[in-house]
């Protein structure tokens, strides 16, 4: 049976096992979906204490993995399904088939981006619409996109993708960002990037590629066609937390309720990161968390006489 299993391999998942593996816990850690987390899907990282040019979100996620496995942590690339209390821990199922026994788990498994929900997204999902402009701007050379969204990452997002395209839109359903002001003011300066306020996108259109959207103004409900050739979805992120429905307290957004020391209502489960973070979702407070959870763990085992 292992210790400690952490359920994740962003930054708080790679923060946990660099603290529970020099605790000498040999944590194990299941990557999910996106290995190494939303962190691989950004561009440059200039808040991360630490790295005064700033650090691409890759390489940080590289180096925090790289510290973590220094101490004896092992990566593995799984998605659990599932989990049930057995005696003395719990046992983790995952898409592999695999399952796996531990004392103590870490769930760290963050928030996956947000879709719109409408039918034509779905159809040119994969052709010019996308959530991620980091893996895909360079296919939008001198072309014409929108960014849907209002936050940092619209605007994280709009920037980066002016390096490829002729004109960047921002769409956004009301009159003001909600981005920080650093990032609002970069973007609004910059000459490519120009805003669409209280809109929203009814449709997206199209044959085989994107070749528009209808926005309908929702103040006064008039619909018009605007001509772009990608779509940049960047309206939030969903807690991932499916495979813990029913068995840990969720709130109604889905988040995991965590109390201030990173405990979840059942013993020997905790949590960091986004998927329980409603409020800040930084890299600095997840690493912070993912810390806060590895101590908890790492006491828990000690008072059961596991050091
Ligand atoms: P966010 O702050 O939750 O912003 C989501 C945006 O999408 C909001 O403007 C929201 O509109 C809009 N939206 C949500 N659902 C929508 C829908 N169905 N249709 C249209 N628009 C919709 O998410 P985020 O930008 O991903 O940022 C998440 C966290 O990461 C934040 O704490 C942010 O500070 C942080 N972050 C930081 C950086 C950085 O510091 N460089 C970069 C990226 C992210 P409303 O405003 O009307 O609600």
């Amino acid at each position: 049976m292992e210790n400690v299993v952490i359920l994740g391999t962003g930054v708080a998942g790679c923060t946990a096992a660099i603290y529970a593996a020099r605790a000498n816990l040999a944590p194990t850690l299941f990557s999910g979906e996106q290995d190494g987390g939303q962190l691989t899907l950004t561009t440059e990282v200039e808040n991360f204490p630490g790295f005064p040019d700033g650090i691409t979100g890759p390489k940080l996620v590289e180096a925090c993995k790289k510290q973590a496995e220094k101490f004896g942590a092992k990566f593995k690339y799984d998605i659990a399904t599932g989990f049930e209390e057995i005696e003395s821990g719990f046992e983790i199922s995952f898409v592999s088939g695999e399952k796996v026994q531990c004392r103590t788990l870490i769930v760290a498994t963050g928030a996956s981006a947000r879709w719109l929900g409408i039918p034509s997204e779905e159809k040119y999902k994969g052709k010019g619409v996308t959530t991620c402009a980091t893996c895909d701007g360079a296919f939008f050379k001198d072309k014409k996109v929108i960014v849907i969204g209002g936050g940092d990452s619209a605007m994280e997002e709009a920037l980066f993708l002016t390096k490829f395209a002729s004109s960047v839109t921002v769409i956004h359903r009301r009159d003001t960002l909600r981005a920080s002001k650093i990032m609002q003011e970069k973007a609004k300066a910059h000459d490519k990037i120009a805003f669409i306020w209280d809109s929203a996108v009814e449709e997206i259109v199209g044959e085989k590629f994107v070749s528009g959207v209808k926005l309908k103004n929702l103040k006064t409900n008039d619909i018009t066609d605007f001509a772009c050739d990608g779509v940049f979805l960047a309206i939030g992120h969903i807690p991932n937390t499916k495979f813990a429905v029913g068995k840990l307290d969720l709130d109604d957004h889905g988040y995991l309720k965590a109390d201030k020391n990173m405990h979840t209502n059942m013993k020997g489960v905790f949590a960091a990161g986004d998927v329980q973070d409603t409020r800040f979702r930084q890299a600095i407070t997840a690493a912070g968390s993912g810390c806060m959870a590895a101590m908890e763990a790492e006491k828990y085992l000690s008072e059961l006489g596991i050091e």
